[in-house]
């Protein structure tokens, strides 16, 4: 009912489920002064729908694939922000698809070490098998790890697929693999085309959302590319400038490996 353009969204005072506090909003970070009544999250901090929306979009871009309090950074779990947010159904799919993205970027990038928890970036990204600066000091020994079943490392220090436990998979083949099929609107003659493909340059994991264009542009590298036939978007040859024609090959099946962005 407010006579600002900002289309804040309003708690229900009568919601028995919330539980209201007569407190500053800690989450108000631009100072608009919301309306909306003062709420508790789990942490204890407080929110207006509008200002945890913001803050959790702010979150969003800078590529965080947790949402978590301004203030005491506890993780907040999606749930709780969804109900906390008064997010429409539109603003959910959006939430959950850049967390998606954000963690599949991330997850090529860095990982913790399993001896001493301390964030790696891998150096070599055809090898699996990679060493801990810090471990290696602290035990006076050589400590490598598995970049894929973050365990410490079996097997000769050089392999590209996996590492002699016998619980190491690729979580993203098997993403890979198993991930639901999807239907293009208006891209003609596409069947079983799978929901998530790897990027053909980099690796990472990128889901399809907008089932208008068959064409997507990854996260983390930024090329484009054709979901259907993988080739980059220049390459694929359906009738050049339409987004929306037939590729000149088939759907590209499930991928079995994924590919390794050449280091320079
Ligand atoms: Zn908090
Ligand atoms: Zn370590
Ligand atoms: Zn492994
Ligand atoms: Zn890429
Ligand atoms: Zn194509």
């Amino acid at each position: 009912m407010g006579s600002t353009d900002t289309h804040e969204k309003c708690y229900n005072p009568q919601d028995p489920t919330l539980t209201f506090v007569d407190a500053d909003d800690d989450h108000d970070f631009e100072c608009d002064g919301y309306t909306s009544k003062r709420a508790k999250m789990s942490c204890g901090h407080t929110v207006t729908p509008t200002s945890l929306t913001r803050w959790c979009q702010r979150q969003l871009k800078e590529g965080k694939n947790k949402l978590e309090c301004g203030v005491c950074k506890t993780k907040w779990s999606l749930d709780e922000v969804f109900k906390m947010a008064l997010l429409t159904d539109e603003e959910k799919t959006s939430f959950e698809s850049t967390l998606f993205k954000n963690f599949a970027v991330s997850d090529l990038k860095t990982k913790s070490c399993p001896g001493c928890k301390s964030q790696i970036m891998r150096k070599d990204p055809k090898n699996l098998c990679v060493r801990c600066p810090r471990c290696t000091a602290d035990r006076g020994a050589a400590f490598d790890f598995c970049w894929q079943c973050l365990k410490k490392w079996r097997g000769p220090a050089y392999r590209s697929n996996r590492c002699d436990n016998p619980e190491c998979v690729c979580q993203a083949l098997v993403t890979l693999q198993t991930c639901k099929v999807i239907e293009f609107k208006e891209v003609k003659g596409v069947v079983d085309c799978p929901s998530i493909r790897a990027c053909p340059i980099c690796g990472t994991l990128v889901e399809h959302n907008s089932l208008r264009c068959k064409n997507v542009i990854c996260p983390d590298c930024k090329v484009e590319f054709c979901f259907v036939c993988l080739k980059l978007t220049k390459d694929c040859s359906g009738v050049r400038g339409s987004y929306y024609s037939a590729c000149a090959t088939q759907v590209a099946p499930r991928q079995t490996s994924i590919p390794v962005k050449e280091t320079i």
